[in-house]
């Protein structure tokens, strides 16, 4: 893994797409990641961006973005504060196209230094969405931060199964331990959400649904099919996934027809729909 410094300029992206319709901004403070050859890294979206990669090899670098913190003051201030006219809105998805929480973080801090200076420079609502449960290492900022503005926390778990086949690669977190992040993060007071985006095989449906009930306050439910950007998730089926699902006797975890018996069980646990999003539309309503 080579990690290097690259510099930034500006931080608040606007965002489009998939993610236009309920936030105003993304943030990356990293460029590449530390996970890319884990088992999220083989149906990554960010993988296909070509202008991250560089001729690089997704998984083997990632970029850490100096500058970080005069880029947000600058680009805050004139959002907030302009010279003529209106405040603008502030709602941020960090992050879209990398991990906010890669292990480098606990040297880094630029998510932590980050969030040190939104609780003087507050936005209107932040969703962080992370694979990791190193975001409770940053939990009493958060709840500073909570106090200012709407923080949601996203953490994805997309299934409940510790290890898939061989030649899956392995978690870089378990799903336990996300969960328990959840759950942490939850009784500390925060909005926490599961994130089962993109969902994978599940061993028990029943279980894993009253897991992420009794941890989080929202679930998100997404197929590749559906979310992953592309009409019928081409962009998945330009990876190993799908042919690695049919290879290994979990073909009907392909199909929607699977997705939509998994969210009738989330329906019956959760019992609240309203604590059930799908696809972009849930995504969406993590925002303002
Ligand atoms: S942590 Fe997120 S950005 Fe990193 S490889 Fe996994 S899905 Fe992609």
């Amino acid at each position: 893994m080579k990690v290097q410094d690259i510099p930034c300029r500006t931080i608040l992206n606007p965002t489009g797409g998939f993610l236009g319709s309920g936030f105003t901004h993304t943030i990356n403070l990293y460029r590449g990641c530390a996970l890319g050859n884990t088992l999220c890294g083989l149906y990554c979206y960010a993988q296909w961006n070509s202008f991250h990669l560089q001729g690089r090899r997704w998984g083997s670098f990632l970029d850490v973005k100096d500058g970080v913190i005069d880029a947000y003051r600058s680009q805050y201030d004139r959002l907030k504060h302009p010279r003529s006219g209106e405040a603008k809105p502030i709602h941020i998805f960090m992050s879209s196209v990398t991990e906010p929480y890669p292990p480098q973080e606990r040297t880094t801090r630029r998510t932590r230094q980050l969030l040190e200076e939104m609780s003087i420079r507050p936005p209107d609502s932040l969703v962080i969405q992370t694979h990791t449960p190193l975001v409770i290492e940053d939990l009493f900022l958060l709840q500073e931060l909570h106090t200012r503005c709407r923080v949601n926390i996203n953490i994805t778990v997309e299934t409940d199964q510790p290890t898939l086949p061989q030649p899956f690669p392995p978690h870089a977190y378990s799903p336990e331990s996300r969960i328990q992040a959840l759950k942490t993060l939850r009784d500390a007071g925060l909005h926490t959400v599961a994130t089962v985006s993109p969902l994978l095989p599940l061993r028990d449906p029943w279980q894993f649904a009253s897991n992420l009930e009794s941890s989080s306050d929202r679930v998100i439910l997404d197929h590749y099919l559906l979310g992953d950007g592309s009409p019928e998730g081409q962009r998945t089926e330009r990876t190993a996934l799908p042919q690695l699902l049919r290879d290994t006797g979990f073909a009907e975890w392909t199909m929607l027809e699977k997705f939509h018996e998994i969210v009738g069980i989330f329906q019956e646990v959760f019992v609240d729909i309203d604590r059930i999003g799908v696809s972009r539309e849930g995504f969406n309503a993590s925002g303002p």
